[in-house]
């Protein structure tokens, strides 16, 4: 039987804001636990909360990037449930009444660009972080458990997606395209590490012919992309077994254990009613102004899709290179600094997708922490152009840049790298490779082409790598006569 998998997904994102939503706490990560903390987020009796305004902001212009309309009217509710993570005993989120709402994203797979509808945008607060004791950090094998309350109350947003996704790798491109485009926003880091981006999935399968949804499971906080893709397999699996003997699938919330690969049955799923949502009476309803929104929509940066537009355009780069170039804003922003400096972008492209991105990946930095900067990266392609260096020489240069940030200049002269650019040099060592290679130079005077490049290869490891190949080409050619 054939199956299709339908999937939504629900995430949060930690605003970077610097205080938290209702009071004036700090919000930044890694201080020892408690130290963030006051009456307001601790919910000592009598303490009243004050809505963030940047909190509100970044969310408008969250709300506006991804399309949606924004509500002038809106409020936030007690979503209540007791956990010992949430001191209030309820947390402060919206419900019927949510800043933005039926937006979409553009996504772009292998298939071409597609919509996927944002269902909702709305604005609520952290909880705090439970600490379990025990090896697994699990809840069920721990001793003892401890509250750090220094997340509580750190502004959150939450994105809804319609159930628009259709395979884990389109969940992945989605997660990805969102978080590029937050980044762009500047308004979270997106650092799934530290729990700045996190990710429910709700999945369902139904048989192919069907019309209808089927029931859905909802897998909870997916911290990382493997995770969400594994995690989403793995559910896609197990309810297709299910279906395909005739079974039905229990409605249900599930974890993902990352040693297994697997998800287990956490509980049953919890109903809107069941969380006893009503208007929250210490804060006023939210009055979002046209005036407001219109300060959001020219507050916008040039989004991922306009710039790669610009990139092809601008640059005349191919279409592959501007998508790679914009899926961060931190790489599009190096390429036009560099560009600026440099007047071949496709060099500077080829440049930055091949040995610089592998590096970065290689050694987990980020963009903004490399120590190469735009202006190492041109003072090198001059270099090339000069004829100081070669093609080659200068891939040994910028992996020495990027682990020692010294500029090219110094390296080249430090490490003895220039090209030899000294005829009367080179055709000494072209005649000693002639002499030693008599079976290359005979094929090559029989007529095999291939030979030569043999031939300049060898002359290439007298120099290791220095020597002009197109010099030397020319001198082998005119020894060797012919062709
Ligand atoms: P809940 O009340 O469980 O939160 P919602 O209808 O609000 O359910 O949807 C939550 C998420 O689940 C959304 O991202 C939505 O797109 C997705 N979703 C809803 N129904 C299905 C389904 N049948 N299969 C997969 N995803 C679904
Ligand atoms: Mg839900
Ligand atoms: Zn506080």
């Amino acid at each position: 039987m054939d199956f299709e998998a339908v999937i939504g997904l629900e995430t949060h994102i930690e605003l970077s804001t610097v205080t938290k939503m209702f009071c004036g706490c700090s919000t930044v990560f890694g201080h020892p636990p408690n130290t963030q903390v006051c009456p307001v987020c601790l919910a000592l009796p009598g303490s009243l909360p004050l809505i963030n305004r940047k909190a509100v902001e970044y969310t408008i212009k969250v709300a506006l990037a991804l399309n949606c309309q924004i509500q002038s009217f809106c409020q936030f509710h007690r979503k209540n449930y007791f956990y010992p993570d949430l001191p209030k005993g309820y947390q402060i989120s919206q419900y019927d009444l949510p800043l933005g709402r039926n937006g979409y994203l553009e996504i772009n797979t292998e298939d071409g660009t597609r919509k996927v509808r944002i269902h909702r945008v709305h604005m609520e607060e952290d909880t705090g972080k439970l600490i379990h004791s025990g090896l697994t950090g699990r809840i069920s094998e721990a001793q003892e458990s401890a509250v750090d309350f220094n997340r509580c109350g750190v502004p959150l947003l939450e994105i809804v997606t319609e159930p628009d996704l259709r395979t884990p790798e389109e969940a992945k491109i989605f997660l990805s395209s969102l978080r590029n485009l937050l980044q762009y926003l500047e308004v979270s880091d997106c650092n799934m590490e530290e729990g700045s981006l996190r990710c429910d999935a709700n999945i369902s399968v139904r048989r192919g012919d069907m019309d209808e949804l089927g029931t859905k499971t909802e897998v909870k906080n997916l911290n990382s992309f493997r995770f969400l893709s594994r995690a989403l397999q793995y559910e896609i699996e197990r309810q297709k077994k299910i279906l395909a003997k005739g079974g039905v699938i229990r409605q249900e919330t599930r974890h993902f254990d990352a040693t297994t690969n697997r998800t287990t049955s956490l509980r049953s799923k919890e109903m809107a009613h069941d969380y006893r949502y009503f208007p929250e009476p210490d804060l006023v309803p939210l009055e979002i102004s046209d005036q407001w929104v219109d300060e959001g929509r020219r507050s916008l940066p040039e989004l991922p899709g306009a710039k790669r537009l610009r990139f092809m355009e601008g640059y005349g780069l191919p279409e592959y290179d501007a998508e790679a170039l914009t899926s961060s804003r931190a790489m599009a922003d190096f390429f036009e600094e560099c560009a600026k400096r440099y007047h071949r972008p496709k060099i500077i492209s080829n440049w930055l997708m091949g040995d610089f991105t592998s590096l970065l990946n290689a050694t987990d930095t980020a963009v903004e922490r490399s120590k190469v900067t735009p202006e190492h990266l041109t003072e090198m392609l001059k270099l090339i152009d000069e004829g100081v260096i070669s093609g080659k020489i200068a891939k040994s240069v910028f992996e020495e840049m990027f682990n020692t940030g010294r500029m090219p200049r110094e390296v080249v002269e430090e490490k003895g790298l220039t090209q030899i650019a000294d005829e009367e040099e080179l055709a000494r060592l072209v005649a000693e490779v002639i002499a030693e290679n008599e079976k290359a130079t005979g094929d090559y005077r029989e007529g095999k082409g291939s030979a030569l490049g043999f031939l300049v290869g060898q002359v290439m490891k007298k120099t290791r790598g220095r020597a002009n190949p197109e010099l030397i080409n020319r001198l082998l050619r005119e020894r060797l006569g012919g062709s």
